[in-house]
């Protein structure tokens, strides 16, 4: 009997490349459980443990029946509140519960935000390197990502001349991240109003991902979209989270704040996709909002040192050219000096092949920058402990000696 072929994977989903970040986490962790002596600095997240009073507050949580039910699916009102209040002021007013939706993680707001406002062939405007799920999420959606780049040469971060001549009279959003994964780098607040106000000017949205606000160095400031255009406000939507402020990957909350017609939008979309939020999450989110912040300056504290220290080793590798980088917790190398050499009898051409023979030769997983628009440089998380990431970049001296 002849069987008719199935129809197999959409072509909507075929399209999709899956995450490279955790791609090559993965292959270092396979490494490492094979007995390798494997360091890792591929991960996006913090290698510390969440703060006691938020694990407790999860503790209690565990205990209350209430718990054991649905929460209303964008979120227990007292979080959306919570986070309303933490935004502050929102263009001329306060943003009310009704602006803010619980995500399932930061991921997941990027992704409902995305979903809300493009249309098919709709191009939305996205600076590289960008983080690797920016321009999947937005192709799911229908649209089209046009890439930025703003290469070492701009440090890492575009201008409004770029962005405009970039712009069609296709483009309807932006996507703007500051401090950014995977560089660090931080736009300065006349930067942030520069582009805020050239997207306002424009009717372009902004898709303003905060995940890492809380992690500026140097005393540097991170001034969000919201206060330095706050006319902006009814085309801006916040994504954020408590993931990397918190040390709360695990726990999965985010949420996106904006335009009550659109998170009304996504809220239906998150209603038919994941409901509410895990309730215990929800209610340790509340304690990280709400409770002692002082686990955040100190874990800010010690990044800050491992980036000076992950730094200046870099700086001694010749084929390396390392910026120093103002936020989050990455550093982002260009790495042109080291490609087409010899290094232990094997030549590496990209950025990509290079990493796979650091991982072979040094045992040290690092990401390519294919993973985020711009082959030739590699990102490293400096979320790990001091004496990994002594002897990890130890090896890479030695590796390029
Ligand atoms: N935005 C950026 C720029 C990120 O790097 C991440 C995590 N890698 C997220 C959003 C999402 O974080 P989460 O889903 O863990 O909250």
């Amino acid at each position: 009997m002849s069987k008719k072929p199935i129809h197999r994977v959409s072509t909507r989903l075929a399209a999709i490349t899956p995450s490279a970040t955790l791609a090559i986490d993965a292959k270092g962790k396979a490494l490492k459980a094979a007995g390798e002596p494997v360091i890792n600095f591929a991960p996006g997240e913090p290698n510390f443990d969440t703060p006691a009073n938020i694990v407790d507050a999860a503790l209690v949580a565990t205990k209350d029946p209430t718990s054991y039910r649905y929460t209303p699916g964008d979120g227990l009102l007292a979080l959306r509140e919570a986070v309303a209040q933490k935004v502050g002021v929102f263009g001329d007013a306060v943003p009310s519960a009704n602006d803010v939706l619980i995500t399932n993680g930061g991921k997941q707001a990027v992704y409902q935000a995305c979903a809300a406002i493009i249309d098919v062939g709709d191009e939305v405007l996205l600076p590289a390197p960008y983080w690797t799920t920016y321009p999947e999420t937005i192709k799911l959606a229908g649209g089209v990502p046009v890439p930025v780049v703003a290469d070492i040469t701009s440090d890492y971060k575009v201008t409004v001349e770029a962005l405009e001549a970039a712009r069609t009279d296709k483009t309807i959003a932006l996507v703007f991240c500051s401090p950014s994964n995977p560089t660090g780098a931080v736009y300065s607040p006349e930067e942030v109003k520069a582009i805020g106000e050239w997207a306002l000017e424009n009717g372009i949205w902004v898709l303003s991902d905060d995940i890492y606000e809380a992690l500026a160095y140097d005393g540097v400031e991170v001034v969000p979209m919201y206060r330095a255009v706050p006319e902006i406000a009814d085309q801006l939507i916040v994504l954020n989270g408590v993931a990397k402020s918190y040390a709360m990957t695990g726990w999965r909350v985010g949420w996106m704040v904006g335009p009550a017609d659109v998170i009304k939008a996504a809220g239906a979309l998150q209603s038919h996709l994941t409901s509410n939020v895990n309730n215990i999450a929800q209610k340790a989110a509340l304690e990280a909002l709400t409770g002692p912040q002082e686990a955040v300056g100190e874990m800010r504290e010690a990044f800050d040192r491992r980036r000076k220290l992950i730094v200046s080793m870099l700086q001694e590798i010749e084929a390396f050219d390392t910026p120093m980088p103002q936020g989050a917790f990455y550093v982002y190398s260009s790495v042109e000096g080291a490609l087409g050499k010899e290094i232990n009898g094997r030549v590496a051409n990209t950025s990509s092949e290079l990493a796979d023979l650091i991982l072979d030769e040094a045992l040290v997983a690092v990401v390519p920058g294919e993973a985020f628009g711009t082959p030739g440089y590699i990102r490293l998380s400096y979320a790990v402990f001091d004496e990994d990431l002594v002897e990890g970049i130890s090896r890479l001296q030695a590796l390029f000696a």
